[in-house]
């Protein structure tokens, strides 16, 4: 009997999503392989989360067309928590907090409904505080609660550490972290790439993160779309001189798409505050 091979691969083809009544993303086409790492950057509501939603399938995001395979399985297809035991993680933008759940307990429990043992789940988890210098007193503490954005931040680091998905999604992982804390992560996911083949896709509005998060491509999001991909100089292109010249190059603007109003203006883009949440 011949069995078939799996293309190792998180591909996404055509992604086209809406959020309530408005469209959002208009076709995304972005392949990820084992070991590569992916940034995306893009002015404030481009679309940037709603791309990690509509692959985590968060309630309220609707997939409109293409399609979303994770080494030859439709993700789609799957609830959220399929789509995590299929090997898709999803640091989140704005981490939950999770009042009497510890995170060593959703990390436990993720772990058993994988199949696998939760023995020595605890040393594991104070090991990966330490591999980024945090303190282990947040491995017991109820999950997020009264933490700082940084902190939290590296409570998602830890969970992406310990459950060791195959693909990992970093909505803006550096957002809140300070220096020391931002090398840090950056070091372990890098580490993660090469030790464990992780395939990135690293949502970013800063090159910082991608000094030591060596990026194989750069796409720029703008309006629902893949405006452009570059290599790492894009990053530190778009870092000095912000979207416009990219997008014009590329025939697109930064504004939003047609009919999406920002509660921070039209012009909202590359602005003050690149982490305020369009939604608060
Ligand atoms: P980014 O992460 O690139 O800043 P988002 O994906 O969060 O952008 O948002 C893209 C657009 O979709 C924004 O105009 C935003 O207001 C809109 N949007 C996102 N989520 C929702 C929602 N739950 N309800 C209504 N509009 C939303
Ligand atoms: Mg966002």
């Amino acid at each position: 009997m011949t069995e078939s091979v799996v293309e190792r691969v998180l591909r996404i083809e055509g992604l086209m999503a809406r959020v309530g009544d408005t469209d959002i993303l208009h076709g995304i086409d972005l392949e990820v392989r084992p070991g590569e790492v992916h940034a995306v950057m893009g002015p404030n509501g481009s679309g940037k989360s709603t791309l990690s939603h509509v692959l985590m399938g968060r309630p309220g995001y609707e997939m409109t067309g293409g399609s979303v395979t994770l080494d030859g399985v439709d993700l789609l297809a799957l609830p959220t928590w399929q789509r995590a035991r299929a090997g898709l993680f999803l640091a989140l933008q704005h981490p939950t907090e999770v009042p009497g759940v510890s995170l060593e307990s959703v990390v436990a429990e993720a772990t058993r409904t994988d199949g696998r043992t939760v023995e020595g789940i605890h040393d594991l988890l104070v090991t990966e505080a330490s591999r980024i210098g945090f303190d282990e007193r947040f491995v017991s503490r109820p999950m997020n609660v009264d933490l700082s954005g940084g902190e939290k931040k590296r409570n998602e680091m830890l969970m992406l550490g310990a459950l060791q998905p195959r693909y990992a999604v970093l909505d803006e992982i550096d957002s809140g972290l300070d220096v020391d804390a931002l090398a840090a992560v950056s070091r372990r996911v890098q580490e993660a790439t090469e030790e464990d083949g992780l395939g990135v896709l690293a949502i970013t509005h800063f090159s910082r993160l991608l000094e030591v998060l060596e990026p194989d491509r750069v796409h720029v999001l703008a309006a629902g779309r893949i405006q452009a991909v570059g290599g790492p100089e894009m990053a530190e292109r778009l870092e000095s001189e912000g979207y416009a010249g990219v997008l014009a190059e590329a025939g697109a603007s930064v504004g939003l798409p047609r009919g999406v109003t920002h509660p921070d203006g039209p012009d909202a883009g590359f602005g003050e505050d690149p982490f305020a949440d369009p939604l608060v």
